[in-house]
């Protein structure tokens, strides 16, 4: 007797695919290898019909079940069944996607497993545990302590919004030790934004957890080493799982609490395939879990701030430095008046970079954008290094064999020309300043500096070890960068921060441009003075600006988050924005910028007539607005638009969402180099 299975694959074209099976058991949530193709999948079985009322020839036979994967439970089933449809994806391509590849490519991986996993103990130390104790926690952080530790039952998510430098790890720490005490197989899901960043928090997780117990998921790892890790958590092995955010797909039956630090970073969400945001998966996990959620930050997103407001997240706060110190003076210094500016330092910064640098103190100088130079320009005609395949300039970026000009949108690189394309003058020159610029023209105005870049074209892979671990060891007086430097260092020597060029994003039209801005910036500036050095002057943080009545400085300054994100809260209720109002962007990309605009005017017909048939009272709850080109109109030769979607009403946004995507209207209006795709709770519109 043969079954006729239901197999989600990771293919967008359809949510499953038919199969039929022999004599067997298997059941939904269990893995199988099909044909497909000329080739084999692997797929994850959704539903299982013993007694098929058909025979069809072309349903063909699955090839064997895959017995290297632990079958996925039906609750969990259902719950990553509910997140796809919330993301109008297959399941298959949720699931599958995230696998490491081991697991996806190979019918028998377990000897390559099993190596993997005997090298990885082999590796890792060895060394008596030093958990954390509560004896050595300050008030506030054992005062947090507590209240995580009563949370004994349920869901519970957490809010704990402890100021840059106030210790927040050691109170993730010490509760993974205590959840781990409580129950020897509990397992412990922690997501950060990138690992490579911060190499400190894998050394402190194995000083104080139990040895051979902790893995770190990044992108470095060989795949047959993420592939035993997977496989381990799977069977309930490790009590600690590190990752970026796909570890929250991780499988951890015995899995505790989920932490996800930094929870404002914009890394959580994913911004290609399926568009899922990492810190609401944890957050829907714990509930299906009822175990307690832990977003931690001292900027967090305006999302989890007004949960916390409303009552629904517990929130913790830790409002002082764990070194008991006062946080950092931040002065505005007003470019306004400056008319020499060499680095682009105003000499209230020079000179307070040169007094630390005799203190050998670190100082911090961010710049967010790469390269040399933004621009290049002609000095006669409006000329400006252009793209030739997006609306965007090409960025000037010294190499190692000279200048070129590279695009950060495609990647399209060009030689830098000799003379104007568009009317042969000669005198071209570069407009602006990029990291590379700021790092050359530092070293010339302070010869002894020892300093270093992070930004993404310094720092990949060993070498951003190797810098990183400089800068700890205090081999480095300046530390120039892009956001790299926003992220979770905790540096010792570190006393001054010096932003230049603060105002990209005081106006800009994305309505949370200004939320980053200020995240940024809190978050840079709380890099300085973390540790007890006795240093003669007091932490600095020194913000170039040419606005320096905004008032979203006063704020920064204050170290008012409260305050600001009061503000940002009204004034998104006022213009019905996100969280008080749920958006999704329908977006196309063609060849043709027509194709694009047509398919788009289309589908807000289709929405427009979708909400007259369900009647006057769903009119409020569910507003299309005009396609509009994307910020980015171009890239690489493909024109981009999109279509805002805004509801008061999740469900009724949700139901639209699927019936148009069950409309064969779509298929009819395809233009053959047309795609488009659903963003849900977009990061950018
Ligand atoms: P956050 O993530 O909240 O910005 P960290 O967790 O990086 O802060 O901690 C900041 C610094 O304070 C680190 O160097 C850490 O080792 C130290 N620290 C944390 N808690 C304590 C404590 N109770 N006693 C002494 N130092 C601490
Ligand atoms: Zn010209
Ligand atoms: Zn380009």
């Amino acid at each position: 007797m043969r079954s006729l299975i239901q197999v989600a694959l990771d293919v967008p074209i359809a949510a499953h695919f038919d199969y039929f099976a022999g004599e067997g058991t298997l059941k939904p949530g269990d893995w199988v290898w099909v044909p497909w193709g000329k080739g084999q999948r692997l797929g994850l079985v959704l539903a299982v019909d013993t007694s098929p009322q058909w025979d069809l020839d072309r349903i063909r036979e699955i090839l064997a079940p895959a017995k290297a994967l632990e079958p996925i439970d039906k609750a969990s089933l259902s719950f990553w069944q509910q997140v796809a449809d919330y993301y109008h994806c297959g399941l298959g391509e949720l699931l599958l996607a995230s696998l490491p590849k081991l697991l996806r490519t190979s019918q028998s991986p377990q000897a390559a497993l099993g190596k993997a996993w005997q090298r990885w103990m082999a590796s890792r130390p060895a060394q008596a545990m030093a958990p954390w104790h509560r004896s050595q926690l300050h008030s506030q952080q054992a005062e947090a302590l507590d209240k995580l530790s009563a949370l004994t039952q349920g869901f519970a998510p957490v809010l704990l919004h402890g100021i840059t430098g106030s210790g927040k790890t050691a109170v993730y720490l010490s509760y993974i030790s205590l959840l781990i005490e409580r129950d020897a197989s509990a397992q412990v899901l922690l997501l950060v934004p990138e690992i490579g960043l911060t190499p400190q928090l894998a050394k402190t997780l194995e000083s104080t957890l139990p040895p051979k117990s902790i893995a770190i998921l990044h992108s470095g790892l060989a795949d047959n080493l993420r592939a035993a890790v997977w496989s381990a958590a799977s069977r309930g092995e490790l009590r600690l799982i590190v990752g970026t955010r796909s570890a929250i797909f991780v499988p951890m039956p015995h899995l505790a609490a989920i932490i996800v630090d930094e929870e404002h970073d914009a890394s959580y969400k994913q911004w290609e395939s399926v568009r899922y945001q990492a810190r609401d998966l944890a957050v829907w996990r714990a509930q299906q879990r009822q175990i307690p959620v832990i977003l931690g930050s001292a900027t967090p997103s305006m999302e989890s701030w007004h949960a916390a407001e409303r009552g629904r997240y517990r929130r913790l706060s830790l409002s002082e430095r764990a070194n008991l110190l006062p946080p950092p003076e931040i002065e505005l210094v007003d470019m306004r008046k400056i008319r020499q500016a060499a680095a682009g330092l105003a000499p209230r910064s020079r000179e307070l970079i040169a007094s630390l640098l005799q203190e050998k103190a670190q100082v911090l100088l961010f710049l967010n954008r790469r390269g040399f130079a933004p621009l290049l320009q002609c000095s006669a005609c409006a000329w400006l290094s252009p793209c030739l395949a997006c609306s965007a300039y090409q960025v000037l970026h010294r190499q190692a064999s000279g200048f070129q000009l590279i695009c950060h949108h495609c990647g399209l690189r060009a030689k830098v020309p000799k003379f104007c394309p568009q009317c042969g003058n000669s005198d071209l020159s570069p407009q602006g300043r990029g990291t590379q610029k700021l790092e050359e023209e530092l070293q010339a105005i302070f010869p002894q500096a020892r300093i270093a870049r992070l930004d993404r074209d310094s720092s990949q892979g060993k070498r951003l070890a190797q810098t990183l671990a400089a800068i700890h060891e205090g081999a480095i007086d300046l530390v120039v960068g892009t956001q790299m430097l926003a992220k979770g260092h905790d540096w010792a020597r570190l006393q001054a921060v010096v932003v230049l060029e603060a105002d990209n994003g005081l106006f800009a039209a994305d309505y949370r441009a200004t939320e980053r801005l200020f995240a940024n910036l809190m978050q840079v500036a709380g890099r300085a003075g973390r540790s007890h050095q006795a240093f003669v002057q007091a932490p600095r943080v020194l913000i170039q600006t040419a606005h320096p009545e905004h008032p979203l400085f006063a704020d920064v300054r204050s170290h008012d988050f409260h305050a600001h994100a009061a503000k940002l809260l009204d004034e998104r209720k006022t213009l019905g924005l996100p969280p008080f109002r749920h958006h999704v962007v329908i977006r196309a990309q063609a060849k043709q910028a027509d194709a694009v605009f047509e398919f788009l005017e289309a589908a807000k017909q289709w929405f427009e007539q979708w909400l007259l048939a369900q009647g006057s009272s769903a009119l409020p709850l569910l507003r299309c607005y005009d396609p509009v080109p994307m910020n980015l109109a171009r890239i690489d030769h493909w024109h981009r638009a999109q279509l805002l979607l805004e509801a008061g009403d999740r469900p009724l946004l949700h139901r639209c969402l699927s019936d148009f995507k069950a409309d064969p209207y779509r298929q009819q209006r395809r233009v053959a180099s047309l795609h488009w795709y659903f963003d849900v709770d977009p990061q950018d519109i």
